[in-house]
């Protein structure tokens, strides 16, 4: 019995692959390295000491989706394949609602043809749109969202609504990620944006070490403590772990849709996570104040009570920890390279 990781070579899906593994169960991992890189999987194996199953293959391809669940028998499924940038998928709508929609389908009516509906699905708090209350529950409205990605994760929370009401013999459980950063302690595995990063720990990174000239500051006078945006971010090693408590949750509860935030509750605004970063690694962070990003909200940050209470999960890992672990991962590829 395995865990089919659609996406499992990417930066979340890789590190819930090492925590899943660790934890002594069977993954089978499927990607086309559309935005990652083979040697993840080396490094998860090295990590580990342990092995799995990968097919190269595209999620929204039927035919060869299908191969993978004739060849092993999953009994549930982490989905993390999809497209991610937000600039992005403004300029290639109908990329990022194939990619994204069209895949999420083709996957939902694979399970169904094979009888596996436990589906764990990444949402994103992008899904609150301008936020209704801060911190944010998950009994907050959803929509308003400002780009076609945010507009997908939405668009897929009520397609997994809609199969629910249709048939209550699935569970699933929808996570909304809050701000993913950090990397695996051993330095091996991170986040691998490509060309020039639209977030901003793997921004600060860059510019830490010489790769880029200076941050831009998107804005310092939103109403927040300092003008900048507030945001929650979360540790990715801790966001891997509530992967394995919501599998436990619908393992052992069983025929629910479940939905929680995935976030620390705590807001840093942008200067803050200059600071800390510098403070950290002893790295300087050359920064401009520039005019506020577009689609951009003040603050957002989680209320993760109910993971804790229904899930028994919480993060533990302090913004040093993301801080010196991002770093970490950056200044041990220019040792590889
Ligand atoms: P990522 O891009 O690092 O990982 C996604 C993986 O999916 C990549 O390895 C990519 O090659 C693969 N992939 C994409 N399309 C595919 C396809 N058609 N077939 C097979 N593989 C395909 O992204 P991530 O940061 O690990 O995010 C994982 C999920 O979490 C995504 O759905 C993302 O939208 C969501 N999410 C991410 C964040 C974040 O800030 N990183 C926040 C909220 C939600
Ligand atoms: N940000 C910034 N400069 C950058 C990238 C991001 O000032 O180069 C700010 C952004 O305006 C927001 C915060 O950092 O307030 C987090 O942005 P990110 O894109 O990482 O996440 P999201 O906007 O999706 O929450």
């Amino acid at each position: 019995m395995a865990i089919l990781l659609p996406g499992g070579a990417g930066y979340i899906g890789s590190h819930t692959a090492i925590e899943l593994l660790e934890a002594g169960k069977e993954i089978v991992i499927i990607d086309n390295f559309s935005n990652s890189n083979p040697r993840v999987l080396e490094s998860i194996k090295k990590i580990t000491g342990k092995d799995f199953k990968f097919y190269e293959i595209d999620y929204m391809h039927k035919e060869k989706l299908q191969k993978v669940f004739e060849e092993n028998t999953i009994e549930s499924v982490i989905n993390f394949a999809g497209f991610k940038a937000v600039g992005e998928s403004v300029q290639k709508p109908i990329e990022y609602y194939r990619n994204n929609i069209s895949g999420a389908l083709v996957l939902l009516d694979t399970m169904r043809k094979y009888g596996c509906k436990k589906f764990i699905f990444s949402s994103s708090a992008t899904v609150y749109g301008e936020p209704e209350r801060i911190p944010l529950t998950e009994d907050c409205k959803t929509g308003g969202t400002t780009n076609p990605y945010g507009t997908t994760k939405l668009f897929i929370e009520q397609i997994l609504k809609d199969i629910y009401t249709s048939d209550n013999t699935w569970d699933i459980c929808i996570l909304r990620y809050f701000n993913p950063v950090g990397a695996h302690k051993s330095g091996r595995i991170g986040e691998e944006p490509q060309g020039i990063p639209n977030n901003l720990m793997p921004y600060i990174v860059r510019v830490a070490s010489g790769q880029l000239k200076e941050l831009s500051i998107f804005g310092d006078d939103y109403d927040t403590p300092d003008g900048t945006g507030v945001r929650d971010y979360i540790h990715v090693v801790d966001l891997a772990k509530g992967h394995l408590k919501a599998l436990e949750k619908i393992n052992k509860e069983g025929k629910g849709l479940y939905i929680y935030n995935l976030g620390t509750g705590t807001g840093y605004s942008v200067l803050d996570m200059v600071k800390a970063f510098e403070k950290t690694t002893g790295k300087k962070v050359n920064y401009k104040i520039a005019p506020r990003r577009l689609g951009d909200i003040a603050t957002c940050y989680a209320d993760p009570k109910k993971a804790k209470e229904e899930l028994g999960w919480e993060a533990t890992k302090t913004l040093e920890d993301m801080c010196q672990d991002s770093w970490n991962y950056m200044a041990n590829q220019e040792y590889l390279t």
